[in-house]
């Protein structure tokens, strides 16, 4: 893909970047592998000054962060502003507990004195998507440098604005120069950088096809990766739950980013008591959502970051639909030049088609009407995919027995899945492998270094 900063609302260029030549990026891998030697050396009270700096950089200029956001991939301004806050967030609690979740661990064994000690890798190659263009990277850098790594990040070619913008961030916060940069290189690239011996690990957010290929080659040269892929979150309501209250919820939670979240509710999974009620209410809360300018605080929602990502989601809807499933919100793409794709509803899913077996990454809500909870989890535990899933009941006590049948990274009783930096992230299954944020996340890209003493 070439490398091109397009306003989707628009469909305006709005720049067009060369890729980083050969050399380019050689002098970026030396000039990352010359600061790990020096950073790696560094207080974590150092690292924590400069990570705090980079925090206040954001919410010092979350308004021309979130434009960059807004421009380039099309979410509502509003929802970039919550990103940029967030990233700051991340930055200051990695400052905070870094430290705390690196320092060495006694053990008892046969030693007289046994530990493991925590201790960074290099440079940490990370394969970044545009849904959440800053989210997506601090998660991965702020815990990655506080624990002494350096970051290259190679982001996704249509958010080349975002990915200077997050590397400004942390110069402009006074990190050495290396210890993060972005290469502007497309997807070929990435085969040259994973063989290069200075990249010891690689982090990828993104699709499945993505996900395969990276860690084929990582495996090919047995380096550790961590997997944030695909999916398919199942949202189950069963027949106790406050209804209206959910029905808005599950409205707010299909339309995250447009939809285009990878932990954003795709399947609606509701007992059939309640199901027509249900569905009435959800219909209601998405068509009052406001669409127009992404500019305006107002706007609920945008269009989607691509004209061919609307159009591969019309195509799943138009397959689905072809083979049996039933509209209940019709919806979809205005026009076939246009990247809006306004929230639909979908029923009557049959297995083999597009709603049923893949990841919509988009506004469309699946709906699936089962019989009782124990139908409703063999419905959720159905899908190749494993990230969050939520469960939406007055009876927390069962839901919380319903959570251990769930086949996922993450279960939410009565609360729209998301990510915190204290709670660890990612999924099973075809969702990937690995863990983001809190301990469990810091302590991905580093030696787990047993020290034995007689
Ligand atoms: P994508 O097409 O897989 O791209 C993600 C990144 O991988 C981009 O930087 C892309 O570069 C690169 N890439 C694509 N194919 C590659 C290959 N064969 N070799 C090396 N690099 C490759 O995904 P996307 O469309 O940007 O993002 C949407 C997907 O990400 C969805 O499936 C979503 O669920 C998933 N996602 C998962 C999480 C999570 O935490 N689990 C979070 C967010 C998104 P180019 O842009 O240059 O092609």
């Amino acid at each position: 893909m070439a490398i091109q900063s397009l306003n989707p609302a628009t469909n305006k260029v709005i720049k067009n970047f060369t890729p980083h030549s050969p050399d380019e990026l050689e002098n970026s891998l030396n000039r990352a592998d010359l600061a790990f030697g020096s950073w790696r050396k560094t207080l974590f009270t150092e690292r924590a000054d400069l990570m705090r700096r980079a925090a206040q950089e954001l919410k010092d200029n979350v308004n021309h962060y979130a434009e960059i956001i807004t421009l380039e991939m099309g979410k509502p301004i509003r929802e970039s502003k919550g990103e940029i806050n967030k990233c700051a967030l991340c930055c200051e609690f990695y400052a905070e507990h870094a430290e705390t979740y690196l320092k060495d661990e006694d053990i008892h064994s046969d030693a007289s004195v046994s530990y493991i000690s925590y201790e960074p890798l290099g440079i940490i190659l990370a394969v970044m998507p545009w849904n959440f263009p800053f989210w997506q990277v601090f998660r991965f850098a702020a815990p990655s440098l506080m624990a002494g790594n350096v970051g290259l990040l190679k982001h996704a070619s249509n958010v080349p604005q975002c990915a200077l913008a997050i590397e400004e961030v942390f110069r402009k916060a006074g990190f050495p120069e290396g210890v993060f940069t972005t290469a502007l290189v497309e997807s070929e690239a990435v085969e040259t950088l994973i063989k290069d011996d200075r990249i010891k690990a690689v982090t990828l957010t993104g699709s499945e096809g993505a996900g395969a290929s990276v860690a084929a080659l990582a495996g090919s040269q047995i380096k550790k990766t961590v997997m944030e892929l695909g999916g398919s979150d199942a949202f189950i309501v069963l027949a106790d739950a406050n209804l209206e209250e959910t029905a808005e919820m599950a409205a707010k939670a299909r339309m995250i980013n447009t939809g285009q979240s990878c932990i954003a509710a795709k399947r609606f999974i509701i007992e059939e008591k309640i199901a027509p009620k249900f569905i009435n209410r959800m219909k209601h809360y998405l068509q009052a959502l406001k669409t127009g300018d992404t500019l305006d605080e107002t706007t609920d929602y945008g269009p989607l970051a691509r004209q061919d990502l609307a159009a591969s989601v019309q195509k799943q809807v138009d397959e689905s639909v072809a083979k049996g499933a039933k509209i209940l919100l019709e919806g979809g793409r205005p026009d076939e030049t246009s990247a809006y794709f306004h929230p639909m509803m979908l029923t009557d899913i049959q297995p083999g088609t597009p709603a049923h077996e893949e990841e919509i990454f988009g506004p469309v809500a699946c709906i699936f009407v089962v019989k009782n909870a124990e139908e409703a989890i063999k419905v959720a535990n159905e899908s190749r995919y494993g990230l969050g899933a939520s469960i939406w009941s007055c009876n927390v006590q069962e839901a919380r027995k319903l959570a251990r049948q769930i086949e996922s990274g993450a279960v939410f009783i009565n609360g729209i899945v998301q990510s915190h930096p204290a709670l660890p992230f990612g999924g099973i299954k075809k969702s990937g492998y690995g863990r983001e944020l809190s301990y469990v996340g810091i302590r991905e890209f580093v030696n787990q270094k047993t020290v034995w003493v007689a």
